[in-house]
């Protein structure tokens, strides 16, 4: 949504209220005493009345915004930033467009954001193809961990390992998919895709993602992560590394790729994982420099979130665009992150 659109549409706290009211009522609000479920509306209370118990249920209540004390057009005003723009944004540059004098709730507001995109982003799992691979990002070296020698590799204390997983088939697979199907608007896409191919050296195509702060490398580790985010009839291409000695067996196949040219497998079998690494560590790196490891996972929550999206922008339609699905889901899910659990001192606010 354009910025123009946003102010046309939401000139007001109360055309939030009311936006946000109707998003309520169609997802269905439940009284939490009763479980009975009402649209009466209190206007002057913002709040809906149980018809059962006659208790008031605040706007608010059961959604990421509870409990906040920012006003519903602050938060619109930050989602509509953090959709509107392919890049990532700092809560200091938020805090400044915003106006608003306190860091902390500002903070608080899009770590809560950050944390129910994951949340949304986990209901769904990866499946028919994907690529798999193990990454490294940097993180501030933690607290436990100042003035010990840094060490190199994998057991770095200034890296952070992350497992990335990476939906997508060879470009003639889909290619055949579209012209299967025959119809006016799969041959619109197969001639698209065939162009777009001949353009970028990478011959395959991307769907979903996900992205994961993981302890270690170990297969268990690994096993229970995958168990649960990709379908068992998925084809995992991955390095061959020993962490994925169990994939086989599991999984519809497994194909593992150990040549001794790493470039050639990259660029043949694992393209998109790693322009999905490089994409999500510089556009952190470029805009929150050292991450505290606590956070990362959040980060990579709302990269994987926006790039899940990435054809839903600046759409006039509702349907289609980015910061109506953020606000859909911010009235349907909550975040218990708090200020206090990650309190930062002020010289370390990025
Ligand atoms: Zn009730």
């Amino acid at each position: 949504m354009l910025l123009s659109q946003f102010e046309g549409r939401f000139p007001t706290e109360e055309s939030c209220v009311s936006y946000f009211r109707d998003i309520r009522i169609i997802q269905g609000v439940s009284c939490p005493n009763c479980g009975v479920k009402t649209d009466k509306w209190l206007q002057g209370r913002k709040a809906f009345q149980c018809t059962k118990c006659g208790c008031s249920i605040p706007l608010t209540k059961g959604t990421v915004m509870e409990h906040s004390k920012l006003s519903l057009r602050t938060w619109f005003y930050a989602m509509h930033l953090m959709t509107s723009i392919k890049q990532v944004l700092s809560a200091k540059e938020v805090q400044h467009q915003l106006r608003i004098e306190q860091y902390p709730p500002v903070w608080l507001m899009m770590m809560k954001l950050r944390n129910i995109m994951g949340k949304r982003d986990s209901i769904y799992q990866l499946s028919d193809e994907v690529e798999l691979d193990e990454a490294f990002f940097p993180i501030r070296i933690p607290e436990e961990a100042r003035g010990e020698k840094i060490k190199r590799g994998a057991g770095s204390q200034q890296q952070a390992k992350v497992l990335v997983i990476v939906e997508s088939k060879p470009v003639d697979t889909v290619l055949q998919q579209y012209l299967c199907e025959a119809t006016e608007q799969s041959i619109r896409k197969a001639s698209k895709l065939a162009k777009k191919a001949e353009r970028q050296s990478i011959g395959k195509v991307v769907h979903y993602i996900k992205m994961f702060v993981i302890d270690n490398l170990s297969a268990d580790t690994l096993d229970k992560i995958v168990r649960k985010h990709i379908d068992k009839d998925t084809v995992i291409v991955s390095d061959g590394s020993s962490s994925h000695i169990n994939f086989e067996g599991y999984f519809k196949g497994y194909e593992r790729h150990v040549e001794s040219n790493v470039d050639s497998v990259v660029k043949t079998h694992l393209p998109w994982v790693h322009v999905v690494i490089g994409r999500c560590r510089s556009g952190i790196a470029a805009i929150h420099g050292e991450v505290d490891k606590q956070f990362l996972q959040l980060y990579l929550n709302e990269f994987c979130w926006k790039f899940n999206r990435r054809f839903f922008k600046d759409s006039c339609d509702p349907k289609y665009d980015l910061f109506d699905r953020l606000v859909k889901i911010a009235a349907i899910y909550t975040s218990d992150i708090k200020w206090r659990d990650y309190y930062l001192p002020d010289d370390e606010i990025v």
